[in-house]
């Protein structure tokens, strides 16, 4: 009789505890759908911007992250420098808006892009603000930082292929080497403050690089200050026009040498100047390896199926 009870007792506590279960299952899954629907409102949906680096030129330096987060995005703010080859990858009801920045070109002044990224943001939209190379070399990424943060906008920050390294792989000129260089400097030509100067004396110690962004028409002068203040007249120079794209072209030369008029007369920019023994190492690099199309067009005759 007692083990019969007993027997009773243990189905009939099973039985709660099913019931039991199965409600706090329920109660379980109640609470997760809640948190994600929070986190869809409050962390990642919507009021965010990403200030994103689309790389130098090529299309396809993009990063994967980079094309994930655009997939997402309501808004894409875009300059001058980014390839128009990129807009194919932008979701297709994106709206998207040219600010441009490039010298000489019509762009909006910094301070409306800044205000717009705000104003976006404030109408809960993921916005993306696309920049060329990487966002935060020459990039002006403390003034949108600054007006995003100003405003508790939440932003983050995608690294982007920087001209420097752009040019330097699609040229074969190495930026740093051990026989002959052992830093980098990434120099603007263009100032803010149109008095202001670089330090050419500190630019002109040996067994560096120098870098200049900006710098297309100023080659002269850059090469006139160097060559003052005391940088030996035989170190090489290279210019970089349109890197990476199709139209890359190369001028090197040495300080003393090079006859800008004439060396540059088709140069349009954006170009970058290079400066150092590195230009020296300058190996070829087989630039088809790299197009789009490359292993598809070696394949063809391979591949048909007849
Ligand atoms: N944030 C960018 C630089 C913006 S400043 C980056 O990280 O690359 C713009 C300058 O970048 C141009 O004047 C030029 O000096 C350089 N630049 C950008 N794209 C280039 C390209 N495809 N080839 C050579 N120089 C380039």
């Amino acid at each position: 009789m007692v083990s019969h009870m007993f027997t009773f007792t243990n189905t009939a506590f099973k039985r709660v505890m099913n019931v039991h279960n199965e409600l706090l299952n329920k109660v379980k899954l109640a609470a997760s759908h809640t948190q994600t629907k929070r986190l869809n409102i409050q962390g990642c949906k919507k009021g965010q911007v990403y200030l994103i680096g689309a790389g130098s030129g090529d299309p396809e330096l993009l990063t994967m992250k980079a094309h994930r987060i655009l997939q997402h995005a309501d808004v894409i703010l875009v300059d001058c420098l980014v390839s128009s080859e990129l807009q194919q990858y932008f979701p297709s009801n994106v709206e998207v808006i040219f600010v441009g920045k490039r010298q000489g070109c019509h762009s909006m002044p910094q301070a409306s892009i800044s205000r717009l990224l705000v104003e976006k943001a404030q109408e809960n939209k993921i916005v993306v603000r696309l920049k060329g190379g990487d966002p935060s070399i020459f990039g002006r990424l403390s003034e949108e930082t600054n007006a995003l943060a100003e405003h508790n906008i939440p932003f983050a920050i995608v690294p982007g292929v920087t001209a420097a390294s752009a040019c330097s792989a699609y040229t074969g000129i190495p930026l740093t080497d051990r026989t002959c260089s052992q830093s980098v400097q990434f120099v603007t030509a263009h100032f803010k403050d149109e008095q202001q100067q670089a330090n050419w004396s500190q630019l002109v110690a040996a067994k560096q690089t120098l870098v200049f962004y900006m710098g297309l028409t100023r080659v002269d002068s850059i090469v006139k200050q160097l060559i003052e203040h005391g940088m030996k007249p035989n170190t090489p120079i290279a210019i970089v026009d349109k890197g990476t794209l199709a139209e890359q072209k190369i001028c090197c030369q040495t300080l003393a040498k090079i006859n800008v008029e004439h060396a540059l007369k088709d140069f349009t920019g954006p170009a970058l100047v290079i400066i150092g023994d590195v230009v020296n190492q300058r190996k070829d690099v087989n630039l088809a390896m790299l197009k789009a199309d490359y292993f598809v067009k070696e394949r063809v005759p391979w591949q048909l199926p007849f």
